[in-house]
Protein backbone atom coordinates (compact mmCIF):
# COMPACT_ATOMS: atom_id res chain seq x y z
CA UNK A 1 0.00 0.00 0.00
CA UNK A 2 1.39 3.39 -1.31
CA UNK A 3 1.48 6.17 1.50
CA UNK A 4 -1.32 8.53 1.79
CA UNK A 5 -1.78 11.45 -0.26
CA UNK A 6 -2.64 14.23 1.87
CA UNK A 7 -4.90 17.37 -0.69
CA UNK A 8 -2.28 20.14 0.41
CA UNK A 9 1.12 20.04 1.82
CA UNK A 10 2.92 23.96 2.07
CA UNK A 11 6.14 23.88 -0.09
CA UNK A 12 8.64 25.27 2.07
CA UNK A 13 12.66 24.93 1.68
CA UNK A 14 15.50 26.19 3.44
CA UNK A 15 15.18 29.41 1.57
CA UNK A 16 11.71 30.46 3.21
CA UNK A 17 13.40 29.22 6.82
CA UNK A 18 16.48 30.94 6.09
CA UNK A 19 14.25 34.30 5.70
CA UNK A 20 12.24 33.58 8.08
CA UNK A 21 15.18 33.70 10.91
CA UNK A 22 17.10 36.90 9.62
CA UNK A 23 13.80 38.50 10.45
CA UNK A 24 13.58 36.91 14.22
CA UNK A 25 16.75 38.28 14.76
CA UNK A 26 16.56 41.92 13.19
CA UNK A 27 14.73 42.90 15.90
CA UNK A 28 11.83 43.70 13.68
CA UNK A 29 9.24 41.23 13.56
CA UNK A 30 5.72 43.60 12.83
CA UNK A 31 5.07 45.22 9.55
CA UNK A 32 9.03 47.28 8.86
CA UNK A 33 11.12 46.85 6.12
CA UNK A 34 10.22 43.27 4.97
CA UNK A 35 7.04 44.16 4.02
CA UNK A 36 7.50 47.39 2.18
CA UNK A 37 9.95 45.17 -0.07
CA UNK A 38 6.92 42.89 -0.26
CA UNK A 39 5.04 45.16 -1.41
CA UNK A 40 7.41 46.57 -4.00
CA UNK A 41 8.22 43.46 -5.13
CA UNK A 42 5.09 41.73 -5.29
CA UNK A 43 3.50 45.42 -7.07
CA UNK A 44 6.19 44.81 -9.56
CA UNK A 45 5.36 41.46 -10.49
CA UNK A 46 1.76 41.59 -10.39
CA UNK A 47 2.25 44.79 -12.87
CA UNK A 48 0.50 46.63 -10.81
CA UNK A 49 1.00 50.39 -9.45
CA UNK A 50 0.16 50.12 -6.04
CA UNK A 51 -0.03 47.60 -3.77
CA UNK A 52 -0.85 47.18 0.25
CA UNK A 53 0.45 43.97 2.64
CA UNK A 54 -2.32 42.79 4.81
CA UNK A 55 -2.88 39.96 7.01
CA UNK A 56 -5.66 37.86 4.57
CA UNK A 57 -7.20 37.99 1.73
CA UNK A 58 -10.56 38.34 3.44
CA UNK A 59 -9.16 41.80 4.32
CA UNK A 60 -8.28 42.56 1.47
CA UNK A 61 -11.61 42.36 0.16
CA UNK A 62 -12.88 44.07 2.94
CA UNK A 63 -10.44 46.94 2.59
CA UNK A 64 -11.08 47.75 -1.49
CA UNK A 65 -14.97 47.61 -0.40
CA UNK A 66 -13.91 50.27 2.30
CA UNK A 67 -12.07 52.05 -0.02
CA UNK A 68 -14.56 52.25 -2.45
CA UNK A 69 -16.86 53.71 -0.08
CA UNK A 70 -19.71 50.83 0.04
CA UNK A 71 -22.06 51.94 2.38
CA UNK A 72 -25.31 49.85 3.89
CA UNK A 73 -28.02 49.47 1.53
CA UNK A 74 -25.81 49.20 -1.41
CA UNK A 75 -25.53 46.07 -3.23
CA UNK A 76 -22.08 44.69 -5.01
CA UNK A 77 -22.48 41.57 -7.44
CA UNK A 78 -20.66 38.71 -7.16
CA UNK A 79 -20.65 34.50 -8.29
CA UNK A 80 -22.00 31.89 -5.69
CA UNK A 81 -19.18 29.44 -7.13
CA UNK A 82 -16.56 30.96 -4.34
CA UNK A 83 -15.81 30.75 -0.46
CA UNK A 84 -17.64 32.58 1.38
CA UNK A 85 -15.09 35.50 1.64
CA UNK A 86 -15.86 37.53 -1.61
CA UNK A 87 -19.29 37.44 -0.50
CA UNK A 88 -19.58 38.07 3.29
CA UNK A 89 -16.83 41.29 2.89
CA UNK A 90 -19.39 42.61 1.19
CA UNK A 91 -21.91 41.91 4.16
CA UNK A 92 -19.19 43.56 6.20
CA UNK A 93 -20.77 46.94 5.23
CA UNK A 94 -24.41 46.27 5.28
CA UNK A 95 -23.89 46.07 1.96
CA UNK A 96 -26.22 43.26 -0.26
CA UNK A 97 -24.36 40.10 -2.02
CA UNK A 98 -26.09 39.57 -5.50
CA UNK A 99 -25.11 36.48 -7.19
CA UNK A 100 -25.01 35.55 -10.63
CA UNK A 101 -24.63 32.57 -12.09
CA UNK A 102 -21.64 31.00 -13.42
CA UNK A 103 -20.31 29.91 -16.92
CA UNK A 104 -20.67 25.91 -16.73
CA UNK A 105 -17.85 25.39 -18.77
CA UNK A 106 -14.46 28.03 -16.44
CA UNK A 107 -17.23 28.18 -13.15
CA UNK A 108 -16.14 31.99 -13.29
CA UNK A 109 -18.87 34.65 -13.22
CA UNK A 110 -21.04 34.32 -16.84
CA UNK A 111 -21.14 37.86 -18.55
CA UNK A 112 -24.28 37.51 -20.37
CA UNK A 113 -26.34 37.12 -17.31
CA UNK A 114 -24.81 40.56 -15.36
CA UNK A 115 -26.19 43.24 -17.16
CA UNK A 116 -29.55 41.51 -15.94
CA UNK A 117 -28.45 41.35 -12.47
CA UNK A 118 -27.62 45.62 -12.06
CA UNK A 119 -29.92 47.65 -10.03
CA UNK A 120 -29.99 51.32 -8.94
CA UNK A 121 -28.47 50.02 -5.69
CA UNK A 122 -25.08 48.51 -7.48
CA UNK A 123 -22.49 49.73 -6.42
CA UNK A 124 -19.06 47.07 -7.52
CA UNK A 125 -18.57 43.75 -9.48
CA UNK A 126 -16.79 41.53 -7.39
CA UNK A 127 -15.82 38.50 -9.85
CA UNK A 128 -13.31 35.47 -8.60
CA UNK A 129 -10.85 33.57 -10.85
CA UNK A 130 -12.01 30.23 -9.89
CA UNK A 131 -8.71 27.38 -9.36
CA UNK A 132 -6.75 30.37 -10.98
CA UNK A 133 -8.49 30.68 -14.66
CA UNK A 134 -9.36 33.80 -14.69
CA UNK A 135 -12.71 35.64 -15.06
CA UNK A 136 -14.02 37.20 -18.20
CA UNK A 137 -12.44 40.58 -16.87
CA UNK A 138 -12.63 42.82 -20.57
CA UNK A 139 -16.95 41.92 -20.62
CA UNK A 140 -17.22 42.49 -16.71
CA UNK A 141 -14.84 45.43 -17.05
CA UNK A 142 -16.78 47.00 -19.91
CA UNK A 143 -20.37 46.18 -18.26
CA UNK A 144 -18.98 48.02 -15.01
CA UNK A 145 -17.50 51.14 -16.87
CA UNK A 146 -20.72 51.42 -18.67
CA UNK A 147 -22.65 51.53 -15.71
CA UNK A 148 -20.45 53.52 -13.21
CA UNK A 149 -19.71 50.60 -11.38
CA UNK A 150 -15.83 49.18 -9.42
CA UNK A 151 -14.62 45.79 -10.06
CA UNK A 152 -13.27 44.34 -7.03
CA UNK A 153 -11.44 41.60 -8.22
CA UNK A 154 -10.62 38.28 -6.12
CA UNK A 155 -8.21 36.60 -7.25
CA UNK A 156 -7.29 34.36 -4.15
CA UNK A 157 -6.17 31.84 -6.55
CA UNK A 158 -4.64 34.11 -9.22
CA UNK A 159 -1.54 34.71 -8.13
CA UNK A 160 0.47 33.86 -11.58
CA UNK A 161 -3.02 34.46 -13.39
CA UNK A 162 -2.76 36.49 -16.58
CA UNK A 163 -5.54 37.75 -18.76
CA UNK A 164 -4.34 37.70 -21.93
CA UNK A 165 -1.20 39.47 -21.91
CA UNK A 166 -2.27 41.40 -18.94
CA UNK A 167 -1.23 40.34 -15.53
CA UNK A 168 -4.26 39.78 -12.73
CA UNK A 169 -3.40 42.71 -10.12
CA UNK A 170 -2.75 45.40 -13.16
CA UNK A 171 -6.82 45.21 -14.56
CA UNK A 172 -9.66 45.26 -12.24
CA UNK A 173 -9.92 48.99 -9.97
CA UNK A 174 -8.94 46.68 -6.48
CA UNK A 175 -7.36 42.98 -6.83
CA UNK A 176 -7.36 40.73 -3.66
CA UNK A 177 -4.53 38.12 -3.55
CA UNK A 178 -4.47 35.61 -0.65
CA UNK A 179 -1.16 33.71 0.74
CA UNK A 180 -3.34 31.59 3.20
CA UNK A 181 -1.50 28.25 3.35
CA UNK A 182 -2.96 26.57 0.50
CA UNK A 183 -2.63 28.62 -1.81
CA UNK A 184 0.08 28.79 -4.63
CA UNK A 185 2.30 31.92 -2.59
CA UNK A 186 1.97 31.31 0.57
CA UNK A 187 2.64 33.09 3.95
CA UNK A 188 0.76 31.01 6.30
CA UNK A 189 -1.79 33.79 6.54
CA UNK A 190 -1.60 37.05 4.43
CA UNK A 191 -3.36 38.90 1.20
CA UNK A 192 -2.24 42.02 -1.25
CA UNK A 193 -4.52 44.53 -2.00
CA UNK A 194 -3.33 46.22 -5.62
CA UNK A 195 -4.87 49.07 -6.66
CA UNK A 196 -4.95 51.55 -10.16
CA UNK A 197 -5.56 54.22 -8.16
CA UNK A 198 -3.01 55.60 -6.08
CA UNK A 199 -5.48 57.55 -3.96
CA UNK A 200 -8.25 54.24 -3.44
CA UNK A 201 -4.62 52.12 -2.19
CA UNK A 202 -4.24 55.23 0.30
CA UNK A 203 -7.49 54.98 1.64
CA UNK A 204 -7.42 50.98 2.13
CA UNK A 205 -3.85 51.66 3.58
CA UNK A 206 -5.34 53.88 6.11
CA UNK A 207 -8.26 52.17 7.45
CA UNK A 208 -6.71 48.69 7.31
CA UNK A 209 -4.48 50.62 10.26
CA UNK A 210 -6.36 51.84 12.71
CA UNK A 211 -7.67 54.35 10.52
CA UNK A 212 -4.35 56.32 11.23
CA UNK A 213 -3.01 59.10 9.25
CA UNK A 214 0.43 57.47 8.46
CA UNK A 215 2.37 54.15 9.01
CA UNK A 216 2.51 53.31 12.28
CA UNK A 217 5.72 51.32 11.64
CA UNK A 218 7.44 55.22 10.47
CA UNK A 219 6.66 56.41 13.19
CA UNK A 220 9.55 54.44 15.53
CA UNK A 221 11.57 54.96 12.50
CA UNK A 222 14.95 57.38 12.64
CA UNK A 223 13.53 60.74 12.14
CA UNK A 224 9.72 59.51 12.83
CA UNK A 225 7.51 61.99 14.70
CA UNK A 226 5.44 60.28 18.04
CA UNK A 227 2.50 62.16 16.45
CA UNK A 228 -0.59 60.41 14.04
CA UNK A 229 -4.23 61.31 13.93
CA UNK A 230 -6.99 58.68 13.46
CA UNK A 231 -9.14 60.08 10.23
CA UNK A 232 -11.37 56.82 10.23
CA UNK A 233 -12.65 54.56 11.76
CA UNK A 234 -10.22 51.04 10.98
CA UNK A 235 -9.19 47.73 11.46
CA UNK A 236 -6.00 45.93 12.85
CA UNK A 237 -5.26 43.95 9.10
CA UNK A 238 -1.40 44.71 8.53
CA UNK A 239 0.96 41.90 7.58
CA UNK A 240 3.59 40.98 9.75
CA UNK A 241 7.27 41.57 8.87
CA UNK A 242 7.67 37.31 9.78
CA UNK A 243 5.00 36.79 7.54
CA UNK A 244 6.49 39.11 4.34
CA UNK A 245 9.88 37.14 4.85
CA UNK A 246 7.83 34.08 3.66
CA UNK A 247 6.18 35.88 1.16
CA UNK A 248 9.78 37.37 -0.39
CA UNK A 249 11.05 33.72 -1.02
CA UNK A 250 8.03 32.68 -1.95
CA UNK A 251 7.59 35.12 -4.70
CA UNK A 252 11.14 34.75 -5.99
CA UNK A 253 10.67 30.89 -6.47
CA UNK A 254 7.06 31.42 -7.88
CA UNK A 255 7.99 30.20 -11.71
CA UNK A 256 9.48 27.16 -10.32
CA UNK A 257 6.72 26.43 -8.53
CA UNK A 258 4.68 27.26 -11.28
CA UNK A 259 6.15 24.73 -13.66
CA UNK A 260 5.74 22.02 -11.12
CA UNK A 261 1.95 22.48 -11.30
CA UNK A 262 1.74 22.89 -14.98
CA UNK A 263 3.44 19.10 -15.18
CA UNK A 264 1.49 18.12 -12.73
CA UNK A 265 -2.08 19.03 -14.23
CA UNK A 266 -0.12 17.59 -17.65
CA UNK A 267 0.37 14.63 -16.23
CA UNK A 268 -3.49 14.40 -14.69
CA UNK A 269 -4.91 15.79 -17.91
CA UNK A 270 -2.86 13.00 -20.44
CA UNK A 271 -3.83 9.76 -17.60
CA UNK A 272 -7.54 11.25 -16.39
CA UNK A 273 -7.81 12.13 -21.02
CA UNK A 274 -8.52 8.36 -20.98
CA UNK A 275 -11.82 7.92 -19.74
CA UNK A 276 -13.59 11.15 -21.24
CA UNK A 277 -17.52 9.29 -21.02
CA UNK A 278 -16.47 9.61 -17.24
CA UNK A 279 -14.54 12.56 -16.28
CA UNK A 280 -15.15 16.75 -17.37
CA UNK A 281 -11.48 18.11 -17.21
CA UNK A 282 -11.35 21.49 -15.97
CA UNK A 283 -11.10 24.47 -18.56
CA UNK A 284 -7.48 25.39 -19.22
CA UNK A 285 -7.71 29.22 -19.77
CA UNK A 286 -6.42 28.66 -23.52
CA UNK A 287 -5.06 32.39 -24.12
CA UNK A 288 -4.31 33.24 -20.50
CA UNK A 289 -1.81 31.85 -17.67
CA UNK A 290 -3.94 29.59 -15.82
CA UNK A 291 -2.30 29.23 -11.89
CA UNK A 292 -3.83 26.13 -11.35
CA UNK A 293 -4.34 26.79 -8.04
CA UNK A 294 -6.80 23.90 -7.96
CA UNK A 295 -7.26 20.73 -9.84
CA UNK A 296 -11.15 20.80 -10.63
CA UNK A 297 -12.23 17.28 -11.70
CA UNK A 298 -15.64 17.01 -12.73
CA UNK A 299 -17.39 13.72 -12.54
CA UNK A 300 -19.59 12.96 -15.21
CA UNK A 301 -22.48 11.60 -12.81
CA UNK A 302 -24.69 10.12 -15.78
CA UNK A 303 -21.86 7.75 -16.89
CA UNK A 304 -21.34 6.47 -13.18
CA UNK A 305 -23.54 3.91 -10.79
CA UNK A 306 -22.12 6.12 -7.48
CA UNK A 307 -22.14 10.13 -6.52
CA UNK A 308 -19.19 12.60 -5.92
CA UNK A 309 -19.62 11.66 -2.09
CA UNK A 310 -19.26 8.17 -2.22
CA UNK A 311 -16.07 8.63 -4.72
CA UNK A 312 -14.62 10.71 -2.39
CA UNK A 313 -15.23 7.99 0.25
CA UNK A 314 -13.26 5.71 -2.46
CA UNK A 315 -10.90 7.59 -2.56
CA UNK A 316 -10.33 7.94 0.98
CA UNK A 317 -10.44 3.88 1.54
CA UNK A 318 -7.57 4.21 -1.32
CA UNK A 319 -5.15 6.80 0.88
CA UNK A 320 -6.36 9.68 -1.64
CA UNK A 321 -7.45 12.79 0.02
CA UNK A 322 -9.81 15.43 -1.55
CA UNK A 323 -11.96 18.18 -0.99
CA UNK A 324 -14.70 20.30 -3.31
CA UNK A 325 -14.82 23.48 -3.91
CA UNK A 326 -17.56 25.46 -3.44
CA UNK A 327 -20.08 24.46 -1.38
CA UNK A 328 -22.37 27.30 -3.86
CA UNK A 329 -22.61 29.78 -1.25
CA UNK A 330 -26.35 30.83 -1.15
CA UNK A 331 -26.80 27.18 -0.53
CA UNK A 332 -25.19 28.07 3.11
CA UNK A 333 -27.74 28.41 5.95
CA UNK A 334 -26.80 31.87 7.01
CA UNK A 335 -27.86 32.93 3.64
CA UNK A 336 -30.35 30.74 3.07
CA UNK A 337 -31.61 32.62 6.19
CA UNK A 338 -31.06 36.22 5.67
CA UNK A 339 -32.03 36.30 1.94
CA UNK A 340 -34.07 33.68 1.50
CA UNK A 341 -32.57 31.56 -0.85
CA UNK A 342 -33.99 27.29 -1.22
CA UNK A 343 -31.45 26.53 -3.78
CA UNK A 344 -32.35 26.30 -7.80
CA UNK A 345 -31.64 29.85 -7.95
CA UNK A 346 -28.20 29.24 -9.49
CA UNK A 347 -28.97 26.13 -11.28
CA UNK A 348 -25.41 26.37 -13.56
CA UNK A 349 -23.37 27.01 -9.75
CA UNK A 350 -25.50 24.17 -8.30
CA UNK A 351 -25.08 21.14 -11.07
CA UNK A 352 -21.43 21.99 -10.85
CA UNK A 353 -20.64 21.37 -7.39
CA UNK A 354 -22.64 18.29 -7.36
CA UNK A 355 -20.33 16.70 -9.23
CA UNK A 356 -16.88 18.13 -8.56
CA UNK A 357 -13.92 16.86 -6.72
CA UNK A 358 -11.01 18.85 -6.24
CA UNK A 359 -8.04 16.50 -6.34
CA UNK A 360 -4.34 17.00 -4.42
CA UNK A 361 -2.61 19.26 -6.08
CA UNK A 362 0.32 21.66 -4.77
CA UNK A 363 3.51 22.48 -6.26
CA UNK A 364 5.31 19.89 -3.76
CA UNK A 365 3.87 17.02 -4.90
CA UNK A 366 5.93 14.37 -6.84
CA UNK A 367 4.94 13.02 -10.65
CA UNK A 368 4.19 9.27 -9.07
CA UNK A 369 1.49 10.63 -6.15
CA UNK A 370 -0.26 12.22 -9.55
CA UNK A 371 0.34 9.47 -11.36
CA UNK A 372 -1.22 7.96 -7.98
CA UNK A 373 -4.09 10.24 -7.79
CA UNK A 374 -5.08 9.88 -11.68
CA UNK A 375 -5.03 5.95 -11.42
CA UNK A 376 -7.42 5.61 -7.89
CA UNK A 377 -9.56 7.93 -9.96
CA UNK A 378 -9.61 6.07 -13.03
CA UNK A 379 -10.28 2.69 -10.77
CA UNK A 380 -12.95 4.14 -9.10
CA UNK A 381 -14.44 5.26 -12.09
CA UNK A 382 -13.57 2.23 -14.13
CA UNK A 383 -15.59 -0.15 -11.37
CA UNK A 384 -18.68 2.17 -10.63
CA UNK A 385 -19.47 2.68 -14.61
CA UNK A 386 -22.92 2.34 -14.88
C1 LIG B 1 -8.88 31.47 0.21
C2 LIG B 1 -9.91 32.35 -0.42
C3 LIG B 1 -10.24 33.61 0.08
C4 LIG B 1 -9.79 34.08 1.43
O1 LIG B 1 -8.43 34.12 1.58
P1 LIG B 1 -7.82 34.38 3.04
O2 LIG B 1 -6.44 34.85 2.73
O3 LIG B 1 -7.87 33.08 3.76
O4 LIG B 1 -8.65 35.42 3.69
C5 LIG B 1 -11.07 34.43 -0.64
N1 LIG B 1 -11.63 34.01 -1.79
C6 LIG B 1 -11.38 32.80 -2.30
C7 LIG B 1 -12.00 32.40 -3.59
C8 LIG B 1 -10.54 31.91 -1.61
O5 LIG B 1 -10.33 30.68 -2.08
Amino acid sequence: MSERIPFCLPDITEREIAEVVDTLRSGWLTTGPKTKRFEQEFAAYARAPHAVALNSCTAALHMALAAIGLEEGDEVITTPYTFVASAETIVYHKAKPVFVDVDPHTLCLDPAKLEAAITPRTRAIVPVDIAGHPAPLDEIVAIARAHGLKVVEDAAHATETWYKDRKVGSIADATAFSFYATKNLSTGEGGMLTCLDEELAARARIISLHGMSKDAWKRYDKGGSWFYEIVETGYKYNLTDVASSLGLVQLARIEDMRRRRLRLKDLLFRELGAEPDLFTLPATGEGHQHAWHLFQLRLNLEALSIDRARFIEEMAAREVAASVHFIPVHLHPWYRRTYGYTGGEYPVAEAEYAREISLPFFSSMTDDQALRVAEVCLEIGRSFRR
